[in-house]
């Protein structure tokens, strides 16, 4: 039987098990019940399973007729603190709790993919391992696995992800060579002046008015000082000061994000903020500080594996369903991590259906995917898997 008719015959389970994970949403770091049924869907499988790995992550490993190659694949557990606002029998049961970044489908389409090479164990030619993370949405779960031994024992050849994309509709697959996501490093940033009488700006410094400035120049950072070439976002996304009308304002406190591709261009940031804001500042008779806290690295994939996934989805969807991206995104991921220690890919898997309505982005209230791309994500990781494993890159 074809992969595709395999993953198909799971499409019930995989529905229902999805939209249990679906209805009991839970935050990063506090995946309990989630990785618990994980786990009990793993059960009987013949699967080696280590819990916990950082908190709630579990690493389940299968092993074939031979040991080696190991194919890892990822799926990230977490759901993210929005209010559900879909009207569907499946909806959130957690107030201000939801999947609306569609890891409950990745961790549904990971134990799919179990449940199959499980079934075929005694010919396949190496080793799979199963990495359920939690937190991917922060604070991030990947590194902690790492470093708690996920990618060891055995030693992780290649490994692959994905995401669901519901700009890309169901049934098509997306794959990009080389840079495909941003570094996210986040900043918080005080200006300080002197407060006073709104009437009397000339006795006191406007820390309002400092800020506007601090503000622009970070653009014209982005847009004067960094090659062009080199895609650089800098975004404030937080800004609070001020008391009343009639009051100048003595604080500012702002908070950002800073996403880069390029790793000595991300590494140059810091500085360059840190004197053109302290000289805005100076000019300005006011004074910043700066904090930067540096968050996932650029997502990069490998080409060959990348290629290889490809080839694969190729096979499950035919070459017309199967897009090759040609520009990075600057959303950041932690798969980022893993990617940094061994080769692999992370893919999109179209999850939209302009038909059915399934239209709203990532993070909206209203977000949900096409079910059917549970199937389509099960056979071609399951594809994935098997063409690593027999032919390599
Ligand atoms: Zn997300
Ligand atoms: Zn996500």
């Amino acid at each position: 039987m074809d992969l595709r008719e395999q993953a198909r015959k799971l499409r019930q389970e995989l529905v229902q098990f999805r939209r249990d994970l679906h209805r009991h949403p839970e935050l990063g770091m506090q995946e309990v019940r989630t990785s618990r049924k994980v786990r009990e869907a793993l059960q009987g499988l013949g699967l080696e399973i280590r819990h916990p790995v950082a908190n709630t992550g579990v690493v389940a490993l299968l092993r074939g007729r031979s040991p080696s190659p190991v194919v890892a694949l990822r799926a990230d557990m977490d759901a993210l603190p929005i209010q559900d606002r879909k009207e569907v029998p499946y909806a959130s049961q957690v107030p201000g709790v939801m999947h609306a970044c569609g890891h409950d489908g990745h961790t549904t389409i990971l134990v799919g993919v179990a449940r199959i090479l499980a079934g075929m164990r005694d010919r396949l030619p190496g080793s799979v391992k199963f990495i359920f993370q939690p937190a991917e949405e922060g604070p991030g779960g990947a590194l902690p696995m790492i470093e708690e031994g996920a990618l060891r024992d055995p030693d992780v050849d290649w490994i692959v992800g994905l995401h669901l994309s519901p700009e890309l509709p169901v049934g098509k697959v997306a794959v990009r060579y080389g840079v495909a996501g941003a570094a996210a490093d986040a900043f918080r940033l005080v200006v300080t002046g002197a407060g006073g009488h709104g009437a009397a700006p000339h006795r006191a410094v406007d820390a309002i008015a400092v800020s506007a400035q601090c503000i622009a120049a970070l653009q014209t950072l982005v847009s004067r000082e960094v090659n062009p070439t080199d895609p650089v976002v800098i975004t404030v996304g937080t800004i609070h000061g001020g008391y009343r009308h009639n009051v100048i304002a003595d604080r500012v406190v702002m908070e950002g994000t800073i996403r880069t591709l390029d790793r000595s261009v991300r590494d140059g940031i810091p500085e360059r903020m840190r004197r053109l804001l302290g000289g805005v500042a100076e000019a300005m008779r006011a004074r910043i500080e700066l904090e930067v806290e540096r968050g996932y690295p650029p997502l990069v994939n490998d080409e060959r594996v990348a290629a290889a996934v490809r080839r694969s989805a190729e096979k499950i969807l035919g070459p017309d369903k199967v897009e090759v991206l040609d520009r990075p995104t600057m959303g950041a991921e932690d798969f980022a991590y893993f990617l940094e220690r061994v080769p692999g890919c992370f893919f999109r898997l179209g999850g939209g259906n302009e038909e059915k309505g399934i239209i709203h982005p990532g993070h909206h209230p209203e977000y949900d995917f096409d079910e059917e791309a549970l199937v389509v994500g099960v056979a071609v990781m399951s594809q994935v898997v098997l063409d690593l494993l027999g032919e390599g890159v």
